[in-house]
Formats: structure tokens, sequence, C-alpha cells
């Protein structure tokens, strides 16, 4: 007798979100309760990701990062600790990601050109030129920044997010088109905005990237939480060689 899986279920405890935010800005949630609800529903990794500016950098990204040293040994789940600079001046922008990166964000990621909000315009190549992870929601991002997307490495977000999303397909398409590498994320402000991995797959269908496309997408935030890990474990063992 062979079992076969129906291929929906590959995609149970797929789900990986890198882009969340806490009571620490402007979530619903704590940290723990967070982590739990996101578990409860399949995901296997998760950064926490708070709005920050100049005023609160340092406020909250280490009670981030107790919350998540914290939990580690208790949770299955990849929990990172993370930041998303958000509507900063383009000129502060490699000064805060060099900052958050200091603090302890393991993922840092910059509030990117949505069409739904006044960001300012430049913030994409900002967000990109200071290395940032991933540049959320980039909106109508243009050529020159695709190609300088792609050049470092910087993953471009599809959205689960109302509004945000809209440029979806636009995102999808060029990113594909300039070979940049792209993720999806939920940017969670309450639990009722974590998705299944399944859904998640439809948002990427939907936004017109093609069915043997869609896997490359889940792997590739795979693969920036293991480049994450890896570099926080040789960090980890640098200081206790010291
Ligand atoms: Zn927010
Ligand atoms: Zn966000």
């Amino acid at each position: 007798m062979s079992f076969t899986f129906h291929p929906l279920f590959l995609y149970l405890f797929r789900m990986i979100d890198l882009h969340t935010h806490t009571i620490f800005s402007d979530g619903e949630l704590i940290p723990f309760e967070l982590v739990r609800r996101a578990q409860a529903i399949g995901y296997t990794a998760i950064a926490l990701t708070d709005h920050l500016d100049a005023s609160n950098i340092d406020l909250i990204i280490p009670r981030i990062v107790k919350a998540v040293e914290a939990l580690k040994p208790h949770v299955s789940i990849d929990v990172l600790p993370g930041a998303e600079i958000t509507h900063a001046p383009l000129e502060m922008i490699a000064d805060l990601v060099k900052e958050a990166r200091n603090l302890g964000a393991k993922i840092v990621i910059v509030h990117g050109e949505t069409v739904a909000e006044p960001v300012i315009k430049g913030t994409n190549r900002a967000a990109i030129q200071a290395g940032a992870d991933i540049l959320s929601h980039p909106g109508m991002i243009n050529i020159e920044d695709l190609l300088l997307a792609k050049e470092k490495h910087v993953f471009l977000e599809i959205t689960a997010r109302r509004a945000h999303a809209f440029t979806n397909g636009y995102i999808a398409k060029e990113a594909i088109k300039f070979g940049v590498p792209l993720c999806i994320n939920t940017d969670a402000h309450s639990p009722s905005d974590l998705i299944t991995a399944e859904y998640a797959r439809t948002i990427l269908l939907g936004a017109g990237i093609e069915e043997n496309r869609v896997d490359s997408v889940f792997e590739n935030s795979r693969s920036l939480v293991d480049k994450v890990l890896r570099r926080s474990n040789a960090q980890g063992d640098k200081k206790e060689s010291q």
C-alpha cells in the first residue's frame, strides 16, 4: 500500500513570516502570544519587526530580543528579533539599519514605498543601498531600484496586508523579470492577520506567480532565516571564545 499526499498537505507546515508587529509598536499582541498563535496555525518561522524610528529603536529592540531569547528553549519554531524602519528621512535610513543590527535585530526591514501611504520618494533606493534584508511593500518600484535590489540581494515583499497588496501583481512580475528574490509576509498587526501557508500560496498565485515558481518564494524565506541563524550562531561562538 502506498500513501499519496494531497499537494496542499505540503503547505501545512511551511509558513515563514518575516514581517509582524507587536504591542511594542502598533500591533495588538505581546510577543509571546503572537508567537504562540503563529505556531498554532503551522508557522515554521516568524520575525517580530516593530515600527522603529530614532525615538524608540533603543527601547524596543532590546525588549524584543529579550522576549525571543526567553522563548527560544520552549518553542519549536524559529523566532527572530527584527525591526521595520518606518517613515525615516532618507539620510537617516542607513544609520538606523546599522543601529538596528547592532542592537540585535536579525531581520531588518525598511517600510517601502507602498501606494497606500505617503512614504518619502527614494525610500526604496535608500533601503536597498543600506543593505536591509527585506524591502516591504515596495509599491511601484522602478527599474534602477530593481536592478540594485538584485545586485544587493535585497528581498522584495509580496504582502498579505490590505491596500499594501494593491501592487503585488506588479512587484511579482518585475521581480521575476529582473531576477530579484521575493518573499511573502503578512505585516500582521492582529491575530486574524496571520495566515496559513496554503493561503500564502493563494496570494502568490493571485499575484500572477506561476505555480512552478511558488515554492521558490517559500524557499527564499527559508534561506534568509537559515542565513540569519548561521550568522547569529557564529556570533555566539565568537562571544563564547572571547
Ligand atoms: Zn503598522
Ligand atoms: Zn509593517
